[in-house]
């Protein structure tokens, strides 16, 4: 089938990056990160994980593009030495990568001129940043995209539950196979993933971030009041909020923008796009259009984001409408 073995590929790059992330943030909160010398440790946890994830894709995928949030420069410079010589530490122990490998893997597949690709991967190495410093949730969202069109996604939440009970969630969708979930950091059983559909507004769940900079609460809560929805807001950083849409353990998300001029990245959402759409849910931003990714590395014609389990996609979007 195609787009299998970018899936088998994408499966193996998350969990050896969500292994080193999970080690990370464990040391996180056994101690005062703050006080620490060198820069904070989600900064080993991005760049560790990005090395990790292009160190497995330059090896398969040799000639693909990559467009991820990080770069290798910042670990170039004098004064981050500390820095990257924990990078090496973490990565080393989770791939055996040393010194400039670990560079070179970090700009694997960097252009510079990222809308002219016919074909290139999108990474968010560690999505949710705020989240993984509190110790709560966050993901890492891998995703292929050809023709601007999302092809094949891999999101790992590694703070979710796994259906076998286990923590460590990774989700896998492709244009040929449907939203498939499954233990993340071992071999379980994968389960075709199922938006809700049954439920009426009222029972329905909403998730948004929890940060209230990347999303205007107050604007969600009149939508809640105008389509009579009883639960409190289900507030989870990162994609993780696109798997619980995809899994049915939330009916919709709402992203509402707290500025016009914020362009949302396309690492942010290719990977949950794709986890929802094939879970039998829609995606569209908040005046109903269809998401463009033919903009990298800004979604430069989009405003916000709403996911939902085909609860009416468009009875809420007009909720949505109704509320600015
Ligand atoms: P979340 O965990 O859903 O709150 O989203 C985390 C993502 O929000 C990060 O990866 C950032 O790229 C993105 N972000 C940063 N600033 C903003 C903003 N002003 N509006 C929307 N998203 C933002
Ligand atoms: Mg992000």
């Amino acid at each position: 089938m195609q787009y299998e073995i970018e899936l088998t590929v994408a499966k193996q790059a998350l969990r050896q990056a969500a292994l080193l992330t999970s080690a990370v943030q464990n040391k996180l909160l056994g101690k005062d990160v703050l006080e620490k010398e060198d820069r904070s440790p989600v900064t080993v946890a991005d760049f560790g994980s990005q090395a990790v994830v292009n160190y497995v894709l330059a090896q398969n995928f040799p000639q693909d593009k990559m467009i991820a949030e990080e770069g290798a420069a910042a670990l170039r410079e004098a004064e981050n030495q500390t820095l990257r010589a924990r990078v090496e530490e973490e990565v080393c122990g989770v791939c055996g990568l040393r010194g400039e490998a670990i560079l070179k893997a970090i700009d694997h597949g960097k252009t510079e001129d990222p809308k002219t690709l016919s074909r290139f991967w999108t990474l968010d190495p560690i999505d949710g940043t705020k989240g993984f410093l509190r110790g709560d949730h966050y993901a890492i969202a891998l995703a292929l995209i050809e023709e601007g069109e999302v092809k094949a996604a891999a999101l790992a939440c590694p703070n979710m539950q796994a259906p076998n009970g286990e923590k460590g969630l990774l989700c896998l969708a492709s244009e040929n196979q449907r939203t498939l979930f499954t233990s993340l950091f071992t071999d379980g059983p994968a389960l075709e993933a199922q938006t809700t559909n049954a439920k009426s507004f009222a029972e329905a769940v909403i998730c948004e971030s929890v940060e209230s900079g990347h999303t205007s609460h107050s604007r969600a809560e009149k939508i809640r009041e105008s389509l009579g929805v009883k639960a409190e807001p289900f507030r989870i950083d990162s994609q993780c909020k696109y798997a619980a849409v995809a899994l049915g353990l939330a009916d919709i998300y709402l992203r509402l923008p707290k500025s016009l001029e914020y362009k949302e990245k396309i690492w942010d959402h290719a990977a949950g796009y794709l986890i929802v759409k094939k879970a039998g849910g829609e995606v569209t931003d908040t005046l109903g259009r269809k998401i463009d990714f033919t903009t990298p590395p800004l979604l430069m014609n989009d405003l916000g984001v709403v996911a939902s389990g085909r609860l009416d996609h468009q009875k809420l979007i007009e909720a949505v409408k109704a509320s600015e």
